[in-house]
């Protein structure tokens, strides 16, 4: 039986074990966290709609689900020739036919990030995010400013629907509270039409959202730093805020653009259709998925979860038809779409886009709920419950 030592415990890195025990392998998947974390849902822990625990899945409940090995440690480096991982434990994994990457992104550096949160960060910030808002509740008014931040080296790493989503159920719970009237709200972004990759009926209808919402607006303008009452733009401005919620894009993870797997300009591992990365001309034993991959295509093409599991499930395909001797393969392009439900607390707007049609469908109120279903749903698929739906 081959061994194959998948990196990473996402989305991408939990599909790819499954998937190749499922063809037989022997599995073995390394994680620096012993959970997986289902960040879709995550927006929900800052305004305590959910909890830590309702987001993330103990790794050695997929592991017993599925029977793959498991090693809590992290991957400190890749030496993809010399067929060598080495665990910041300082353990050696030189004993595999096949090696997935799937150890997700690392995030752009800002002067003064450090007076920020992101909940696209470390799990960790969500419930920090949420200490953050209770206080101001606590004190009954404040200045909130949320934003995202650009790659220009990579244009698919740009993360801003969960700071929207995160806006609005904030915007919702203040109303609820009846203290919404106390809060100055500013959303930030350097371009001038931050969520334009969703299309521009979608931009229209964010636009009426935010107007209902009574949000603020900051488009347009580079941050220069943050500061802890503020953030700063390249023309001095300054945007004062009680509290910065701030989503840097992704940038290529530290280990990847310390190895030697060919990267883009980015520092995304750089694959093609079917997920192989190609190693001095010729198809090496070495796959990525998920977010550290450079993903080719549209201008529009965004990292996201439902791509990796595209991807994971392509690559135990691909490796067993490759082990079969087959020229049989899958690829992810044709996948590429944008596809979010994205959640206001009391409803959702349906977003999809790919290469023939962009909209954005509201749901008011059974919208939240489909999203809240669909965390269910990716729990207990994962943890093999339940019968995955095909396509999702
Ligand atoms: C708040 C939020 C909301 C989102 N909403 C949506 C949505 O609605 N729809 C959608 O499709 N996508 C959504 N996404 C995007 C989606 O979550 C990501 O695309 C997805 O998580 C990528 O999966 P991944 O496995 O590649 O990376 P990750 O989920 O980031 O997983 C990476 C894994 O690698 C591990 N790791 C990292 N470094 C090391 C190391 N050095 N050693 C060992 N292990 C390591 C981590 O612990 C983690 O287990 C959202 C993302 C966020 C943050």
């Amino acid at each position: 039986m081959k061994n194959i030592l998948v990196l990473g415990g996402g989305f991408a890195g939990v599909d790819t074990a499954a998937y190749l025990k499922k063809e037989g392998y022997n599995v073995t998947l390394v994680s620096d966290r012993d959970y997986f974390y289902i960040y879709p849902t995550s927006i929900w822990i800052p305004t305590g709609d959910a909890d830590f625990s309702d987001v993330k899945v103990d790794l050695k409940d997929l592991q017993k689900a599925h029977g793959f090995h498991l090693v809590v440690d992290g991957v400190e480096k890749i030496e993809a020739r010399a067929n060598r991982v080495t665990l910041s434990s300082g353990k050696v994994l030189d004993n595999y036919d096949y090696l997935v990457v799937a150890i997700g992104a690392h995030k752009m550096k800002h002067p003064g990030q450090e007076h920020t949160l992101s909940i696209c960060g470390h799990p960790l910030e969500a419930p920090k995010i949420k200490r953050r808002i209770d206080d101001l509740i606590a004190k009954g008014g404040g200045k909130i400013a949320f934003g995202f931040g650009g790659n220009p080296k990579d244009s698919s790493a740009v993360r801003g629907g969960p700071g929207f989503e995160l806006f609005f159920n904030l915007h919702n719970l203040l109303k609820k509270k009846g203290i919404r009237d106390n809060f100055e709200m500013t959303f930030f972004a350097p371009m001038p039409k931050p969520g334009a990759r969703m299309g521009e009926q979608a931009l229209s209808m964010m636009d009426t959202m935010f107007e209902r919402s009574r949000f603020h607006k900051q488009f347009g303008k580079k941050i220069k730093r943050f500061e802890a009452d503020g953030v700063v733009f390249e023309d001095d401005s300054k945007l004062e805020s009680d509290f910065t919620m701030f989503i840097p894009a992704g940038d290529g993870h530290r280990v990847v653009k310390e190895s030697d797997l060919p990267t883009n300009e980015a520092g995304f591992i750089k694959i093609n259709d079917y997920s192989e990365v190609i190693i001095d001309g010729e198809v090496s034993n070495v796959y990525a998925a998920g977010d550290v991959a450079a993903l080719e295509g549209p201008d529009w093409r965004a990292k996201q979860g439902h791509v990796a599991e595209v991807m994971a499930k392509n690559i135990a395909y691909n490796i067993a038809e490759r082990d079969r001797g087959s020229e049989k393969r899958k690829g992810y392009q044709e996948h590429l779409n944008i596809l979010c439900v994205m959640d206001t607390g009391d409803g959702a707007g349906f977003v999809f886009r790919d290469s023939k049609k962009a909209f954005m469908l509201p749901m008011p109120f059974v919208g939240h709920w489909m999203k809240k279903g669909w965390g269910w749903y990716c729990r207990n698929t994962k943890l093999g419950r339940i019968p995955r739906i095909p396509g999702m």
